[in-house]
């Protein structure tokens, strides 16, 4: 066997006796949409197949119900509905042989978005649609049944096994906890009692599928809630699974209405994987460890402190298929990093099971729609503008064998990526910026900064020589009109980020969308960001990483250190201030601004700002905020000076990004407009 010389453990096989899995790089369930999809088991193969000729040693599928009551959609219960999986399992095996498949089985319960939906007890969760039905003793024995034919029907189905998910408040973690399982018979009560239902599912599947089948179960090793699961209960419960015949335990951190970010870009790399080390030592099976591993050399630090056997990495599948490849190659650089922003993967799913694809590769799950082929007619393209959208079009027109000039007005590429980078916890923005700037070397982009655009210079350049102007020149920051505006206390949220205006003690900031939030982050925070140090981020969410109380947070009180400044954001609209935020990480930072203080005001009329302050209506009443700085983010307009100068010179010009629509743009769209139009270049 060779040992890799920059991840000699993160590419050394793991063996289960009855087979093996070829490196330590797992990819992690991930409902996509496509399950439900028209076409969903070709578009689901040829994403998977992707995956697997990108080097990842094995692949767990999105969840799977294995009945109707435990899901809303897709289910496998059926030989018809196991054939279908068979185009998904037979196109990974045919790509890669060695790279192993598994189904989720997912039975989500009392989360189920499904009337009918089932629990131990008829508790309604915070986030669930339904209250779910009581399970009775028959109704019990029908879920376990049905767990032991979908796990059958899987292996029926090639896959290579199956895994459980017993967390995240899906049916099995709700029998393990007291607050959602209120029995008294003998599947509730104490923990043996309570952990008797997944133990029995995890027995009874092995029964099934018999010795030579992965069976993982997947373990909620700190699941985040007030009187959770205490850590003496995690360890008797992978114990037991252990013994029932679980060959792998995955572990997991997450109870999905737990109020503390797990996966979110403000996580540290890595922060939960002390608890599967410890996990680990008490455990004969191999341990999966995860959430906000993004690189492989996190993923070999994470070998090599011993905290588990093999990684997953979910989202950073989506963002980059090639990722173990690429590093097995001494490729890193080529890496294109999940920034764990979550706008186009869970935001979507929980935003109304949407499709999901990736803000940096929307490619994802859409394999057989989207592809980058090489063009027969090479032509000269102008790009202006080096954000998003202009980086992504030159990147991608230029790998299809166009010859591309990109141009920008400053010294850098990245447009408003320069910005958000700068904010506390945005920290993985750097990396889209190295990717890019590794993709415009390496399909040979010509890069010209420092160099403002207008149509003369394209001109001059040559009026032969550009065939199309692509002009991604971004935005201006809207000016509200308004006395006082001009006033010296009045500072534009550019300025503010970049720190070329000083910021008082006390401040007012006008607009709180997306880049609102951004700036009171910014401003409110004090000492290192949290998402690049762990203690800081568990003292921030009220995590007890060595005690471990229950849930690893009963007792704790979360503590922000913060700035000191007095600051009140600022909107118009009568919504809750924030309700625009992306579902799944909105919740994080309106409570992280509530913690340090900063007000949030709806219902705002701006009148003046002078030296007492900002004067306004708030409900019609007036108001005074009596103010040292306001900072403006009162949202954007397209700047499109340039694509309106060259279509008066009848030059052949194409809009993208925010100046194509400034109105709900961000990278997410820009980048995807980006890509679908160089696709067709
Ligand atoms: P821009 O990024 O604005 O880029 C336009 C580029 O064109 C600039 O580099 C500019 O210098 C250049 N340019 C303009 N005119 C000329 C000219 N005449 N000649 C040469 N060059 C020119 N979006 C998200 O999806 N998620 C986030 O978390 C997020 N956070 C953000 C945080 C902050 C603080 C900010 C400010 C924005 C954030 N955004 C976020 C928004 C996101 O950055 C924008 O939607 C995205 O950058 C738009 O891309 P674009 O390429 O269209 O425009
Ligand atoms: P935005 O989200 O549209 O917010 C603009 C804010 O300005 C709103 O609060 C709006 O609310 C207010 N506003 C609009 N017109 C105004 C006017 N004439 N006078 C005063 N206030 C006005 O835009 P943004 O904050 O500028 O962000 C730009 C884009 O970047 C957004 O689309 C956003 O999605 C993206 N972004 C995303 C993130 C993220 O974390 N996902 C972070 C930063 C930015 P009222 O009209 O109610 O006052
Ligand atoms: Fe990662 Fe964001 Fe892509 Fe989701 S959308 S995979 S969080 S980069």
């Amino acid at each position: 066997m060779n040992i890799h010389s920059r991840y000699p453990l993160l590419f050394t096989p793991l063996d289960l006796g009855f087979t093996q899995i070829k490196n330590r790089a797992l990819m992690g369930s991930m409902h996509t949409g496509l399950e439900e999809a028209e076409n969903g088991f070709e578009r689901m193969a040829a994403y998977f197949a992707e995956r697997a000729r990108g080097g990842v040693g094995m692949i767990i599928t999105g969840g799977i119900p294995p009945n109707e009551e435990g899901g809303f959609g897709a289910k496998l219960s059926t030989p018809e509905e196991a054939e279908q999986h068979r185009t998904v399992t037979t196109a990974v095996h045919t790509a890669d042989p060695d790279v192993k498949i598994c189904m989720q089985i997912l039975h989500m319960g009392a989360l189920a978005p499904n009337p009918s939906c089932v629990a131990p007890s008829a508790v309604k969760s915070r986030i669930g649609a339904f209250k779910p039905r009581e399970l009775d003793e028959e109704g019990i024995e029908k879920q376990l049944l049905d767990f032991v034919n979908c796990a059958a029907l899987a292996k029926q189905a090639g896959y290579d096994g199956v895994e459980i998910i017993g967390s995240a408040g899906y049916l099995l973690s709700t029998f393990l906890v007291a607050k959602t399982n209120l029995r008294t018979d003998k599947w509730g009560g104490s923990f043996e009692n309570r952990m008797r239902f997944p133990v029995e599912v995890v027995r009874r599947v092995r029964a099934a599928v018999g010795p030579n089948f992965i069976v993982i179960f997947r373990i909620a090793a700190m699941d985040m809630l007030e009187g959770g699961m205490a850590w003496e209960e995690v360890v008797t419960l992978a114990l037991a699974v252990e013994a029932a015949g679980a060959t792998i335990i995955s572990t997991h951190f997450c109870w999905h209405e737990a109020p503390v970010p797990t996966i979110a870009t403000m996580v540290p790399r890595a922060a939960f994987t002390q608890v599967t080390g410890r996990l680990r030592k008490v455990l004969k099976v191999p341990l999966i460890t995860s959430n906000r591993i993004n690189m492989p050399d996190v993923a070999e630090a994470v070998l090599a402190r011993g905290d588990a056997d093999i990684v997953s990495m979910a989202r950073p599948m989506l963002a980059d298929p090639e990722l173990v490849r690429k590093a097995f190659e001494g490729r890193e650089d080529e890496i294109n990093t999940c920034i764990a922003c979550n706008q186009a993967c869970l935001d979507h799913t929980f935003g109304g099971y949407k499709q999901v694809s990736c803000l940096v590769n929307p490619r994802a799950c859409r394999e057989t729609l989207l592809n980058y082929k090489t063009t027969a007619q090479p032509r000269r393209l102008a790009v202006v503008g080096a954000g998003p959208a202009g980086l992504a079009f030159a990147t991608v027109a230029a790998q299809r064998g166009h010859q591309v000039t990109l141009f920008d007005s400053g010294s850098e590429v990245g447009g408003q990526f320069n910005l958000a980078k700068r904010i506390p916890g945005k920290e993985e923005f750097y990396e889209t910026l190295r990717y890019y700037q590794r993709m415009i070397a390496k399909h040979g982009v010509v890069l010209r900064l420092n160099t403002r655009v207008d149509a003369a210079l394209l001109t001059a350049e040559g009026s032969e020589g550009f065939d199309e102007v692509i002009v991604a020149t971004g935005i201006v920051p809207r000016q509200p009109t308004l006395e006082g505006i001009k006033h010296p206390k009045v500072v534009s949220y550019i300025d503010a980020i970049m720190g070329r205006q000083p910021i008082g003690q006390r401040v007012a900031i006008m607009g709180a969308g997306g880049i609102g939030f951004d700036v009171a982050e910014l401003i409110s925070h004090a000492g290192p960001s949290a998402a690049m140090d762990c203690a800081v981020f568990a003292k921030e969410w009220g995590i007890d990483f060595v005690n471990h109380p229950r849930g690893g947070v009963t007792g704790v009180q979360p503590q922000s250190a913060t700035s000191g400044r007095t600051i009140t954001l600022l909107q118009r609209k009568t919504d809750p201030v924030g309700k625009s935020l992306g579902r799944t990480t909105g919740w994080t930072h309106r409570l992280t601004l509530s913690r340090r203080g900063v007000r949030m005001v709806n219902g705002v009329e701006y009148l003046k700002v002078d030296d007492a302050g900002l004067h306004t209506l708030v409900n019609n009443e007036p108001k005074l905020f009596e103010v040292d700085t306001v900072i403006v983010c009162a949202g954007q307009l397209p700047l499109r000076t340039l694509f309106d100068d060259l279509q008066t010179q009848g030059i052949k010009a194409a809009l993208v990004g925010g100046a194509f629509e400034a109105s709900e743009l961000d990278a997410k769209r820009a980048i995807e407009q980006a890509c679908q139009l160089a696709a067709s270049a």
